[in-house]
């Protein structure tokens, strides 16, 4: 194997795990609550049980969240209601455009003004909500505007799912070019790494599994939640039970490099994140995809492809994975580009050639920084 291009020196960061001490959790809402729960609160709140399922049925199937509008609820009650079950999480700040509207990047206050981002792509036929999980992210790829910024805190699942709730309330009224339609997916790739919020993303995804009017009845094919590779938590989440597809954000199949790119590979290595995802895939069913951001003379060489290609049918050719290769998104102040095509088509055909159904991403939304890497919720 030849010798790994030397890479330039790259700013070294902490590692954050948990969220900062003073983060103050922001207030309970329906979508933080089990079917069961929600009736517990209303009837701490002094109402009869079934109000809850009526107030579910209007945040998730009529996808109303103005009591006004709940007029099935007595007046008096509309209020109440709306105050123990669905508080404000999300102020909008602005929404970016680009696609011809069909792409929209909305900048969001939280409830104690931690920022986030989320991303509605319409395509032909789906409609993709790209959501955050944290507010900042503590695994500081340098290769990332999120990860420039650090850890702020972990995103509850109300605020997880309200951003896909939003989404759906605007493609509903025919904001979204297209007509109305129906959030298809969700990707778990804005701001944050998801695993490392571990239960609010799993709550959220019920959430959105859940038959209506407990939740969205997304089919959880539709749902992709991405780590960097948090081994011990894909580990559980193999035996969660919702079959979503997982996506190792890999970026180079050796732990030299990897350890640079993706800072978490000094804890878990290439080998044990590749296998763990292996492992969800043989347990689930489900086909895990392999995310590689082509990065210009860093991580794009053919002998990288080889030794990827390598190492992904090593665990077999029984279908299990796939890559996905995304031409690296330009941060502000970053020195990385996306790779010259030539080496991205030939980077397709080494791993092609190994057996490796590989795809290149379509970077959407690139112009209003709405592409994977570029979430850095700047309000200027
Ligand atoms: S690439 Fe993902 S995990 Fe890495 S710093 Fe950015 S948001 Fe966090």
């Amino acid at each position: 194997m030849p010798e790994p291009t030397a890479t330039p020196p790259l700013k070294t960061l902490p590692l954050v795990f948990e969220e900062p001490r003073k983060a103050r959790r922001p207030p309970r809402h329906l979508a933080d609550m089990s079917s069961q729960a929600r009736c517990e609160a209303v009837v701490a709140a002094g109402l009869p049980a079934y109000r809850a399922k009526q107030v579910s049925h209007h945040y998730f199937s009529r996808l109303v969240d103005d009591p006004a509008e709940m007029t099935d609820l007595p007046a008096d009650l509309r209020e109440p209601l709306a105050t123990a079950l669905l508080p404000k999480l999300l102020t909008p700040i602005h929404t970016l455009e680009a696609d011809g509207g069909t792409t929209r990047k909305t900048l969001w206050k939280l409830h104690d003004g931690a920022l986030v981002e989320s991303v509605l792509m319409r395509y032909p036929g789906r409609v993709t909500m790209c959501v955050s999980s944290q507010a900042g992210c503590g695994m500081a790829c340098p290769f990332c505007a999120t990860g420039q910024g650090g850890l702020q805190r972990n995103m509850s699942t109300g605020e997880i799912v309200e951003q896909v709730l939003a989404g759906a309330r605007s493609l509903a009224r025919g904001e979204v070019p297209g007509g109305p339609g129906r959030i298809s997916n969700v990707v778990f790739m804005g701001m944050g790494e998801p695993m490392a919020n571990y239960n609010a993303v799993i709550a959220s995804v019920r959430r959105m599994t859940d038959p209506a009017p407990d939740g969205l009845g997304m089919s959880a094919r539709g749902i992709t939640v991405s780590t960097v590779g948090l081994v011990p938590r894909m580990l559980q989440m193999a035996e969660e039970q919702i079959p979503v597809t997982l996506a190792l954000s890999l970026h180079a199949p050796d732990d030299e490099l990897r350890n640079e790119l993706v800072p978490i590979n000094t804890r878990w290595s290439v080998r044990e994140a590749v296998a763990a995802a292996w492992n969800y895939a043989r347990v689930t069913k489900r086909r895990v995809s392999i995310e590689y951001a082509l990065i210009k003379d860093i991580n794009d060489q053919a002998w990288r492809a080889d030794l990827l290609g390598e190492l992904l049918t090593s665990y077999g050719d029984w279908g299990w994975v796939h890559a996905n290769l995304i031409p690296l998104n330009p941060t502000p102040g970053s020195k990385w580009t996306a790779s010259r095509v030539e080496d991205e088509r030939e980077f397709v055909r080494r791993l092609e050639a190994k057996g490796v159904p590989t795809t290149v991403r379509d970077t959407r939304g690139r112009e209003i920084d709405g592409a994977c890497g570029q979430l850095a919720a700047t309000s200027l």
